[in-house]
């Protein structure tokens, strides 16, 4: 279960960029996550959601984004869903791709909880 390897390593970025950024408040962490990844979203929710407990991420949420993994068809030029269509081009039935999206691993964006104005 290499989720809890990457969610650990997650969690460790963002504590470390809240520190050096003075930001105490985070609510939500956005992942990117490429349909290619070969990550999977469930396991990577519970091994968020069972790392954070004694870090300053505890209370916070995790949002997941997935990324369509989108190839481009090296014989005839379509840009297909690679999942959606088995690795193969859906005009000329080649395998022969290049991939355009889909391998990403990403934090993407920090939602910190606003102070209530006074
Ligand atoms: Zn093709």
């Amino acid at each position: 279960m290499h989720e809890m390897t990457l969610a650990i390593s997650a969690i460790k970025s963002v504590i470390e960029f809240a520190r050096d950024n003075d930001i105490d408040e985070i609510d939500t962490v956005v992942l990117e996550i490429g349909e290619l990844s070969l990550v999977v979203p469930q396991y990577m929710e519970d091994a968020y959601y069972a790392a954070v407990p004694g870090t300053m991420l505890e209370h916070t949420k995790l949002r997941m984004d997935i990324v369509p993994g989108n190839g481009i068809c090296r014989d005839c030029g379509k840009v297909y869903n690679i999942i959606e269509h088995k690795g193969r081009c859906p005009v000329c039935g080649s395998e022969s791709k290049d991939i355009l999206s889909g391998e990403e691993f990403n934090i993407k964006e920090l939602l910190v909880l606003e102070d209530e104005p006074e």
